[in-house]
């Protein structure tokens, strides 16, 4: 039993706002999933390390979300309570060519930042849509960079208690880093930027999204790239080699202009994403021999 009149006392305290069995279909960028047991959006340090040590002491599940960008929740929902760190946490300062965040600023929002002090290096980064601790957690990256190449350090909280983290324990590998493996809610980074010209950098960022969407359904809900790139090929040029392009099942869609994006065309459900990712790991499998691997979490069970 979710201790819910406590858990509302500490957020009252913490100021942080708590919603019972709030629905995370809104705080999904593929409107997909039923409820949780309550949501509570975060404001502080001290509301990570609190709340995580009261949920941790009463063994109530937890898991933190950003911009719910790379995330599939269940129909049947979360079992537990979720942790939203995004626009309420989300301060980014410049320092020389370091450029310092708490982890519920929007990966955009940093590059602008960077870009506006004439900081080089995130450039590519610019249009993935979620939140800097959501990057750090999946080692997030397009067009040839990568959060690896541009973090230097964060700070991250497990069940109460705060710990610093250099770039080179972060286990940092393609959509992976050690945060999958130890449960860490990152709070804060810094990234180490090379000084570049403002106008230069512009362009490129604006490159990058010219890019995106020339080739992405971005008019749909989803959530980026379905699956992750098998070494020696691309997930999208296999499911197209196999014919796939707007595959269906019930208003879940293998898009037809990037056939790597399962979109939700109105009313998907969970069970309709995950029947239709199945069929097109079964097909590509039988036909090229490719395993495809899910990119986005899962959330909840299916
Ligand atoms: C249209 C579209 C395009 C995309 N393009 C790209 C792309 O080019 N490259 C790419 O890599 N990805 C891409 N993505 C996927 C997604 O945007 C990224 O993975 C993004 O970094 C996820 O951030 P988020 O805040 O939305 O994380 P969420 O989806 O909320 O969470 C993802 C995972 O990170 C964990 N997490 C979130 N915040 C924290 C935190 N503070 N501490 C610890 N763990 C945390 C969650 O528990 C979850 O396991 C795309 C998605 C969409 C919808």
């Amino acid at each position: 039993m979710l201790p819910l009149k406590e858990l509302s006392e500490i957020c009252s305290i913490l100021n942080c706002q708590i919603i019972p069995e709030c629905s995370l279909k809104e705080h999904t960028t593929f409107k997909i999933g039923g409820k949780c047991r309550a949501l509570i959006n975060i404001n502080s340090i001290d509301a990570v390390i609190q709340l995580t040590a009261f949920l941790k002491k009463n063994s109530i599940d937890y898991k933190v979300i950003g911009r719910g960008s790379n995330i599939i929740v269940s129909d049947k929902g979360y079992d537990g309570v979720i942790l939203l760190i995004e626009n309420s946490f989300a301060d980014i300062k410049i320092d020389g060519k370091k450029v310092v965040c708490q982890s519920g600023a929007m990966l955009a929002s940093v590059c602008l930042e960077a870009q506006k002090s004439g900081l080089s290096g995130m450039e590519n980064l610019y249009g993935i849509p979620g939140t800097a601790g959501g990057a750090l957690y999946m080692n997030a990256g397009a067009y040839g960079t990568e959060m690896s190449d541009v973090i230097e350090s964060a700070e991250y909280i497990i069940d109460g208690e705060i710990y610093s983290i250099k770039k080179e324990d972060m286990n940092l590998s393609y959509r992976n880093s050690v945060f999958s493996e130890n449960n860490g809610i990152i709070v804060s980074m810094t990234f180490r930027l090379s000084y570049g010209n403002p106008e230069e950098i512009k362009k490129a960022m604006r490159e990058c999204m010219e890019k995106r969407s020339s080739k992405q359904p971005l008019e749909y809900p989803s959530a980026g790239s379905t699956f992750k790139r098998p070494a020696g090929s691309y997930a999208s040029l296999l499911i197209d080699q196999c014919g796939l392009k707007g595959l269906s099942c019930g208003d879940a869609e293998v898009s037809t202009k990037h056939c790597g994006f399962v979109i939700n065309k109105g009313n998907a459900t969970c069970s309709d994403v995950i029947e239709l990712c199945k069929k097109v790991k079964d097909i590509v499998r039988d036909k090229t021999g490719y395993v495809l691997e899910l990119e986005p979490v899962i959330l909840g069970e299916v």
